[in-house]
């Protein structure tokens, strides 16, 4: 990549900006809380687009996925296709305003159907690609790349046509993750096997440097085949010049990456550069090129990377942008004025603050709510007489998205916007039948949240801060005890590590023990009966109900029909008995006032407070 020594030509800077996971975070206002952000909202990333660019003679603009779903305002949009007549979905406007040069489609862009995607790219006045997936006919659902026919101006000032090559790439997974919500409709391919197979295609018809749009995170430096976070192995096929990632939520370059291998975590992944700017636009991601003319082309010299955030910064120029304000107004009142919405009542406190460590009102709600909707849809068939699990996870626990990342609902009036905190995913409702010994093979995939822990020692961390909250799954109908002290059968991503494992001890189900051959219905959502998120048990059973509703509805309809709702968490789950043995996890800040049985350490760096739990 370096320029040969002595050449003389024209030399340039391209500076690259992106965005990632915005998830329709386009105001700057929390919709879960109904509180304003300082710290989401692509209102004020656009304020440092603007500035950005005023920085640089030539700079491209792209999003990297994941823009059309994940706050209520994009629930919004989806439930009320009509409400915008003609004009584009608020987000594409957004990016239309602002100048975006190009997008790619993330694994949430399929959420709300194809048909709904179709109609919201329509409105893009910007190529949106992506290269990995395709239709039922195995071609790509929308142009597999784009080569941009720009100008540039070099150092002296003289312009020049530059080939600006930007291709999509998302995780193989989404076959998997929509496969109950599209079936066939949606295939995918392996992210680097299409990589080296377009990128040469892209050189060919003109491009001088090449952008990855990667909607897909940095994880192992090893190629695997499908591998869902594939960064680093991307940065490596020839061509490619750049990378944007995402789909992980982190930022990169930081400093929580640590040196060594292919990762530079000054921004660098196999001497490339790459960026990953968060989530919700609270960061901007910008990587600056190097370029000089040799033989008619350009070529890439070197290249740095950046993370800018937009808070915790003293900076007057990070403001809310009012072009940006102005075309998501309009949208933002009626959202709030559908968040606003009373539904019920609740007699009980609803938190996640300790969901991680034992059973809860909050869960129990939306258990109730997915079994009584399974009973009813499975009345009158072969399935009604069948044991039923009703399988639920946590959504806010903290990790990533800080300490006030969990449900913290006190007693009193329900608002809708309380069942997106309850249920934040669009995901719909279903129901498998699996077979005994899925059951236990599901429980150890949730249970492998926790870290294996040493008998006889008290100061050890309980929870594997890599393992995502939705994926600890319990199982309410059943009682099951855990004992983290065994091995995992899996690592935070799925993986078997020990196809053995056995941390549930005495599985039971309606105070019986579980047979092994029995057939059980799991009430689940499409998701995870697709096998997202590792588990694979969910794969094996078959879907005998697939519901009209997503589950979030199914929580809103229970609520309504039942309120004053009291849910009162069953005993469906405990740690096994280890005298001497404790361990430390940390929870949100508003968890002092639900504390039992817990003891509190006190307050980390980043605000979570820490608990110790004795076995
Ligand atoms: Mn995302
Ligand atoms: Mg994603």
């Amino acid at each position: 990549m370096k320029r040969a020594g002595g050449a003389q030509g024209p030399t340039a800077q391209l500076r690259v900006l992106a965005t990632t996971d915005l998830h329709a975070h386009l105001m700057a206002h929390d919709y879960f809380t109904d509180r304003p952000s300082r710290t989401a909202g692509l209102v004020w990333t656009a304020s440092l687009i603007r500035r950005l660019r005023a920085g640089s003679d030539n700079t491209v603009l792209f999003d990297n996925g994941d823009f059309l779903q994940g706050n209520p305002m994009s629930d919004w949009v989806a439930a009320n296709p009509t409400a915008l007549a003609d004009a584009a979905h608020p987000m594409i406007a957004a990016m239309n305003a602002l100048g975006y040069d190009a997008g790619t489609l993330g694994n949430h862009e399929f959420n709300y159907g194809l048909e709904f995607l179709a109609e919201a790219l329509r409105g893009a006045t910007f190529p949106v690609v992506s290269a990995n997936t395709l239709d039922e006919a195995g071609q790509p659902l929308v142009r597999p790349y784009v080569v941009l026919d720009r100008k540039i101006s070099d150092d002296d000032g003289a312009s020049w046509p530059v080939g600006i090559g930007v291709i999509g790439l998302a995780p193989p997974q989404i076959a998997l993750w929509e496969r109950i919500s599209l079936g066939d409709r949606i295939g995918t391919r392996d992210i680097l096997a299409t990589a080296r197979e377009l990128v040469p295609r892209m050189k060919a018809e003109g491009a001088d440097v090449i952008v990855a749009l990667c909607h897909s995170g940095i994880g192992a430096e090893r190629a695997e085949p499908g591998m869902e976070n594939a960064a680093v192995p991307l940065a490596a096929v020839e061509g490619i010049d750049a990378i944007v990632t995402g789909h992980t939520h982190q930022v990169f370059p930081g400093p929580a990456w640590a040196e060594g291998g292919a990762i530079d975590p000054a921004g660098l992944l196999h001497g490339k550069p790459a960026v990953m700017a968060g989530y919700h636009g609270s960061h901007l991601g910008v990587i600056d090129l190097s370029l000089f003319r040799e033989d008619g082309r350009w070529r890439v010299t070197e290249g740095a990377s950046l993370a800018v955030p937009i808070a915790d910064r003293q900076d007057p120029v990070v403001r809310r942008d009012p072009a940006v304000m102005a075309i998501g107004r309009g949208v933002h009142r009626r959202v709030l004025a559908e968040i606003r919405k009373p539904l019920g009542e609740t007699t009980v406190p609803l938190q996640s603050f300790f969901s991680l460590v034992g059973p809860d009102a909050c869960l129990q709600l939306v258990a109730d709510a997915q079994r009584a909707r399974a009973v009813e849809a499975l009345a009158g068939t072969a399935y009604a007489g069948l044991p039923l699990l009703s399988a639920v996870a946590p959504f806010k626990t903290g990790g990533r998205a800080g300490p006030d990342n969990y449900v913290d609902i006190p007693p009193g009036t329900l608002v809708q916007r309380h069942v997106s905190e309850l249920y934040p995913y669009p995901n719909g409702f279903c129901v498998l039948v699996i077979r005994g010994t899925d059951v236990a093979l599901w429980l150890e995939r949730s249970v492998s949240l926790f870290h294996r822990l040493v008998p006889g020692v008290m100061d050890q961390p309980l929870i594997d801060p890599g393992f995502p909250g939705y994926n600890f799954d319990m199982l309410d109908g059943a009682e099951y005890v855990v004992d983290p002290t065994r091995p995992a059968r899996t690592d935070a991503s799925g993986r078997v590590l020990d196809a053995g494992a056995q941390r549930i001890v005495a599985l039971m189900i309606g105070g019986r023990a579980l047979d092994k051959d029995e057939t059980v219905l799991v009430a689940t959502n499409g998701y995870r009966a697709g096998g997202g998120g590792g588990f694979a048990a969910a794969i094996s059973g078959t879907v005998v109900h697939k519901d009209a509703l997503s589950t979030r509805e199914v929580v809103l309809d229970h609520i309504r029909r039942t309120s004053p709702v009291a849910p009162v968490a069953c005993p469906t789950w405990r740690f096994a008995d280890n005298p001497g043995t404790g361990a430390w996890f940390d929870s949100g800040r508003g968890a002092g006032a639900h504390a039992t049985g817990a003891i509190y350490l006190g307050d980390t760096e980043e605000l979570f407070r820490r608990y110790r739990i004795a076995f």
